[in-house]
């Protein structure tokens, strides 16, 4: 579990409404987290999966973590795996893959 910047932005991450098991579909639904990526992203209801990836937290205007995408593909590729042709192991399909690696 990732620790979030205050409590608006974990509320805001982990909603979950009866109505709509896709935020996308929902209108509360206002930030996307992507666990693997460590990135935050503003949902743009367009009917389709557009997010805008934000920097700072709305609620709190604290610096968001640093996004972890290009490193998360750095260590699928050092595994020798293809994202796009192989499946992609459990721990990197959320935050699990950096708990796994050494802090620097
Ligand atoms: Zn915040
Ligand atoms: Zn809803």
């Amino acid at each position: 579990m990732t620790n979030h910047c205050c409590e608006a932005m974990s509320r805001h991450v982990n909603v979950r409404c009866d109505q709509h098991d896709d935020p996308f579909a929902c209108p509360d639904a206002l930030i996307k987290f992507s666990a693997k990526f460590q990135e935050y992203g503003l949902i743009i209801h367009d009917g389709g999966t557009s997010s805008s990836t934000i920097d700072f937290c709305p609620w709190c205007g604290r610096r968001l973590p640093e996004s972890q995408r290009d490193r998360w593909f750095d260590e699928l590729e050092s595994r020798g795996i293809d994202p796009w042709e192989d499946e992609v192991p459990a721990e990197f399909q959320d935050d699990r893959w950096l708990a796994a690696l050494p802090r620097d």
